[in-house]
């Protein structure tokens, strides 16, 4: 199948390269000139695990190239798949600015048959927009051309994103249509053994699907982090409690691990989005709130532990910081929990001194150059001269750890850990003082 993608971020490019190796000629088209030059040239412009080895072997094959060129990009495939950015606008809601510019394009330049995919993350409605902004656009033209808009929202998870894409639970689409149907069918045939796996559905469901699965899993990890703080203030050990909970199969040990907090491309916002969507229909959305509200609190608790474990004093003390990305495996630090307890840091005169395997350029584009952050080459320079330690990302680098070493190198001892990556006695043991989530140390 000749297939388009609109936008090579995360989505964009991981569905372009996949559908490419499956077989389907794929071009892809974003309006970045920088990021098409670099993806021409060969260079992936974000880190995702196997990605680079999976363009380069269908760029060579020819199945998969770019541009930067509407007029080709809407001429080359039957289906154009929509997999651009969706931004939060100032009120929560979801920026359709993109969206909604990719479907004028496709309007503008169609001269035949088109699938309209939309796997961008957008509220329920938007195939409506969407529909009515090509037809608006056909109709300028003077032209009569048809065309059929589809929901297919990404399930995919950045760090495991080619995985997801190939080998994950379910594909849902939304759709009225036999036709949108078989041409989704063949699409996604490559990857599916299980008839029920292609979930088709309406197009409203089919977008709520998606805002329904980001609220449910934030959902499990505020609750955890609820009962952490509970724990942390009764003397138990949430980890015990997360074994005691996770071993009901109707509860389950996925995303019921405590932490620093959510954060990402997708959750936040997704939260927020949904919330107004609730808003804007008069429905007060009380769990969703709570579930923002909460992680809003635990993205601010390692500093809290952090200026109480200096009593308040934090003003010219070095702060080590292990992980920057909201999570292992990737480069994104799209609000990520690294960000606010930096920020309060800084705030409160201290410095950092920073490493993360792979958002290191992030971390220095976002922040420019300044004297309270530094970024080193390791972790264990990270922790040179510190006077303590704050792990926010679960990188697996930070898991094993030589902790008499750690000791003699911070100098209050502190570690205060947001991804509960140690056990407390042995850090006890080696003289640490060490403040991980729930465990029952509260400060
Ligand atoms: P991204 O910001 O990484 O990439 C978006 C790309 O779209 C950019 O390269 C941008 O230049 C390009 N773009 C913007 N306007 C364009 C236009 N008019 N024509 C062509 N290209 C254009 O975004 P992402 O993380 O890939 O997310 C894309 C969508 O998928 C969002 O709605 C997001 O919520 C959703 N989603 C993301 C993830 C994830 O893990 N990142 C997972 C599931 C769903």
């Amino acid at each position: 199948m000749r297939i388009t993608v609109f936008g090579t971020g995360y989505v964009g490019l991981v569905t372009g390269a996949c559908l490419a190796d499956v077989g389907h000629e794929v071009l892809c088209m974003d309006v970045d000139e920088a990021r098409i030059n670099r993806l021409e040239a060969g260079e992936i412009p974000i880190f995702e695990p196997g990605l680079e080895r999976l363009v380069k072997a269908n760029v060579e094959s020819g199945r998969l190239q770019f541009t930067t060129d509407p007029t080709d990009a809407v001429a080359f495939g039957v289906l154009q798949f929509i997999a651009v950015g969706t931004p939060p606008d100032e009120d929560g809601s979801a920026d359709l600015r993109h969206v909604l510019a990719v479907a004028s394009t496709i309007g503008e330049q169609m001269y035949d048959y088109k699938v309209v995919v939309n796997k961008s993350t957008v509220p329920v409605g938007t195939a409506d927009r969407v529909r009515e902004a090509i037809a608006g656009r056909v109709a300028a033209r003077g032209v009569e051309v048809e065309f059929d808009v589809c929901s297919n929202p990404e399930f995919l998870k950045e760090g495991s994103a080619i995985d997801d894409f190939a080998h994950g639970p379910r594909i849902v689409v939304g759709t009225d249509s036999e036709r949108v149907r078989g041409l989704m069918q063949e699409c996604y045939a490559p990857y599916i053994r299980l008839q029920e796996k292609l979930m088709f559905m309406d197009v409203r469901a089919a977008e709520l699907t998606k805002y329904a699965a980001n609220a449910m899993l934030a959902t499990k990890i505020s609750f955890m982090n609820e009962i952490a703080n509970l724990a942390e203030r009764l003397g138990a050990d949430v980890e015990q409690v997360r074994r005691g909970i996770g071993s009901d199969p109707r509860i389950g040990y996925q995303f019921i691990y405590p932490g620093c907090g959510y954060g990402g491309s997708c959750f936040p916002k997704d939260l927020r989005a949904l919330a107004h969507t609730a808003e804007q229909l008069d429905y007060s959305a009380e769990l969703l709130k709570a579930v923002e509200a909460v992680n809003q609190r635990q993205k601010q608790g390692m500093f809290t532990k952090l200026r109480q474990a200096f009593d308040g004093k934090l003003e010219g003390k070095v702060i080590a910081l292990w992980g920057l990305a909201f999570k292992p495996n990737t480069d994104d630090m799209r609000d990520a929990p690294s960000r606010d307890l930096m920020e309060a840091l800084w705030a409160a005169g201290a410095r950092v001194q920073a490493y993360d395997p792979e958002a290191m350029k992030e971390c220095r584009r976002l922040y420019g150059e300044r004297d309270d952050l530094v970024l080193v080459a390791d972790r264990i320079q990270a922790v040179k001269g510190a006077d303590a330690l704050a792990v926010c990302t679960e990188w697996k680098e930070f898991r094993t750890v030589d902790f008499a070493w750690l000791k003699q190198q911070l100098a209050l001892p502190v570690v205060v850990d947001g991804r509960n990556l140690f056990e407390p006695a042995l850090m006890q043991q080696a003289g640490l003082l060490y403040y991980a989530v729930g465990r029952g140390d509260s400060l």
